[in-house]
């Protein structure tokens, strides 16, 4: 059975997953996926990890398709009652669902369980199809640093960033907090170290898969496995196609295009993380530059709208892997 290791973050990950779990009988393929938990974070008095629970929420089929998050069926009386308290955050709800989720976590946590053996306990729960893990077990939150209308320079929460002002405020930079004291999760090492293919889904480069390569022994474990390492382009036709991955990549400086962000990543043989890059069939100009710095690269299509059009693209990505092994 191969071993096929997918870094994600919530909703697009998702959707690359499951694409992949599409070709799992098929290939003989043994998924697992790495979470990032740099969007963690305490909300009334609970530990809440919106992409472990994105990615366990469509992966066992109780997410909300319409919303495009959170569990179907949801009702919010208990975010009303906190509300009422004046307690917790108003503009991030939290569904009576989802709550149960993030009590079940905050027990377990508080039982003493890392965040790995917390998520199996959780997992088990669904059939997902797949090795959930989050990148980490120690408390790594991505902070923004923004700039008030008085013009003082703040740190706010990622979420706080993202539900709260969607990114329409002065942004300066990303902060990972906690990230003195953390490292990388064992197991998720390990799923590298033993892997015999790595993907990167196309996730947001920066504050999804970035967060991801921040924690120590991440980039290490990259570079060091035998495994060929291919990543997905969430940049198509120079535009994120869903999601704030383009305000994120200005932010840090990288150009918005498929291009840019596959050599951000970098080529392995010059120190970087990819053997591969996966670009759209609307990008063909990106796999000139991509290939004068020695990755393998392919123009296909990259919409993710069914399960089966994700599958389409994880077997492109483990083809391009092949084809790097073996180059
Ligand atoms: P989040 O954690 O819920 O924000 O989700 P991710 O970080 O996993 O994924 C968000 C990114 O996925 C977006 O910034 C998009 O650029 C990318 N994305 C979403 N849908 C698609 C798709 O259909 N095709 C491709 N190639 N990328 C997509
Ligand atoms: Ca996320």
């Amino acid at each position: 059975m191969a071993q096929l290791t997918i870094l994600a973050g919530g909703v697009g990950g998702a959707r690359f997953v499951r694409g992949a779990r599409v070709l799992a009988a098929a290939m003989d393929l043994d998924i697992t996926v790495i979470a990032n938990t740099g969007d963690d974070l305490w909300l009334t008095g609970l530990r809440v990890c919106p992409d472990l629970d994105s990615l366990m929420y469509s992966l066992g089929g109780a997410n909300d398709t319409e919303r495009g998050w959170g569990r179907a069926g949801e009702s919010e009386r208990v975010s009303a009652e906190l509300t009422a308290y004046g307690v917790g955050w108003p503009w991030f709800t939290l569904g009576d669902l989802d709550l149960g989720t993030h009590i079940a976590r905050t027990a377990l946590l508080r039982d003493g369980l890392s965040l790995t053996e917390a998520t199996e306990r959780l997992a088990a729960r669904w059939n997902l199809g797949v090795r959930l893990l989050p990148a980490s077990d120690d408390e790594v939150e991505t902070n923004v640093e923004v700039v008030d209308e008085d013009g003082e320079a703040r740190l706010i929460h990622f979420e706080e960033w993202w539900v709260r002002h969607r990114g329409n405020i002065p942004t300066r930079r990303f902060v990972q907090q906690g990230l003195e004291s953390a490292v990388a999760a064992p197991a998720a090492l390990e799923a590298v170290a033993s892997a015999d293919v790595v993907l990167f889904a196309p996730s947001n480069p920066v504050v999804s898969i970035g967060t991801i390569l921040t924690l120590p022994g991440m980039r290490e474990a990259l570079r060091d496995t035998a495994a060929p390492v291919v990543g997905v382009s969430p940049i198509i036709g120079g535009a994120a196609v869903r999601g704030m991955a383009e305000l994120c990549l200005r932010t840090i400086g990288v150009e918005v295009s498929a291009a840019a962000v596959g050599l951000h990543y970098g080529p392995r043989p010059a120190g970087g993380l990819l053997d591969g890059w996966l670009v759209d069939s609307a990008d063909p100009e990106a796999l000139g530059p991509l290939h004068a710095a020695g990755m393998e690269a392919r123009a296909v299509p990259l919409w993710m709208t069914s399960d089966e059009s994700s599958a389409a693209i994880v077997a492109d990505a483990l083809s391009l892997a092949a084809e790097a092994r073996t180059a």
